[in-house]
């Protein structure tokens, strides 16, 4: 059995829960703890039960909750070293750090780990998740236009929690191509062409079933087309519609950034890669994280169907938008 629950996707956030039948990981955590909290049990998945989070890439629209999250659940976070390096930077209220400072970081982390280890303190103290989701709130609710957000690299919280926001109850790093497994689920991180610092999407196995998340890559590279081969459930972005996005209200600066190669995929693109290079071996494909100020989803859909009934043999796929404000019903295979 494995389960993709989308419990939130788009410009404004994005979470996703991925379980098999012993294994429960999140993967990104782009909104509020608590509002995530409430979103998993809306959609019959226990946090508790939650084995760790894996972070696709630092931008503000999948990291907004995971400090307070990680902290409340006591699970550990999963990165590529690059990635946890911008996450730190981004909340450091420094615009840079060289890498002496990262090493001291690092090791400061360890050691305040294994004292908290050895005190067996390590429980959150109750009520973390409300008291600092508000200021994770206050934050986010700053950033407007999240496309605009992702560019911004500094992203320091106004008012300064107590606990350091760059604490984690314990730090894995994976490398993009390389597998590795939490529990019974085996993971493929794959790289995005996006402008992050070491960004990637997911293959997840387990027990014969495979799904993937591919949100926020700039256009379809070779290694991305091959990874998502043989996937039963498919998380595939679908960002804006070219014409709404060239006559919509962005600046042009933002613009030209979303159309570039480590931007986002238009519905356009999504469609090529559906109708040409796509094996339609999904049983469903959730189009995600579309622009709320450049895309209707309506638009999409068609896009992305009208690409699919050029083949007979993809007529069996099953195509859902994920949802920005509400989590989807999980699709379970
Ligand atoms: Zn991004
Ligand atoms: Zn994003």
């Amino acid at each position: 059995m494995m389960r993709m629950t989308v419990l939130a996707s788009g410009s404004k956030g994005n979470s996703t829960v991925i379980s098999s039948s012993r294994t429960k990981v999140l993967v990104d955590a782009g909104l509020s703890c608590r509002e995530l909290m409430k979103r998993m049990v809306i959609a019959g998945e226990d946090p508790r039960a939650l084995d760790a989070i894996l972070i696709t890439h630092e931008h503000q629209d999948h990291v907004a909750g995971l400090g307070v999250m990680a902290r409340k659940l006591g699970i550990p976070v999963y990165f590529t070293e690059p990635t946890h390096r911008a996450w730190v930077r981004m909340l450091t209220p420094r615009t840079t750090m060289s890498y002496a400072q990262w090493m001291e970081h690092v090791q400061k982390e360890k050691e305040a780990r294994a004292a908290a280890a050895a005190t067996e303190s390590g429980e959150p103290e109750p009520g973390i998740c409300d008291s600092m989701s508000a200021a994770v709130e206050a934050s986010a609710s700053e950033a407007v236009d999240p496309d605009e957000s992702e560019l911004e690299i500094e992203a320091a919280p106004t008012a300064k929690p107590k606990t350091d926001p760059t604490s984690l109850p314990s730090v894995e790093y994976f490398h993009s191509g390389r597998q590795f497994s939490i529990g019974d689920i085996e993971i493929t991180p794959f790289t995005i062409p996006h402008d992050a610092a070491d960004p990637c999407g997911f293959v997840f196995a387990s027990e014969g079933v495979r799904m993937a998340v591919a949100t926020d890559l700039g256009y379809m590279p070779p290694n991305v087309k091959a990874a998502l081969k043989r996937i039963d459930v498919l998380l595939l972005e679908s960002n804006h519609d070219l014409e709404m996005l060239k006559d919509g209200p962005y600046p042009w600066s933002v613009k030209q950034r979303v159309l570039s190669r480590v931007g986002h995929l238009s519905n356009l693109a999504t469609a090529e890669f559906l109708e040409r290079d796509y094996d339609g071996s999904a049983s469903h494909i959730v189009l995600g994280h579309l622009s709320e100020s450049n895309n209707q989803p309506e638009l999409a859909l068609l896009s992305a169907e009208q690409a699919l009934s050029n083949h007979a043999t993809l007529l069996g796929n099953r195509v859902i938008l994920a949802e920005q404000t509400a989590p989807l019903a999980p699709i379970t295979l």
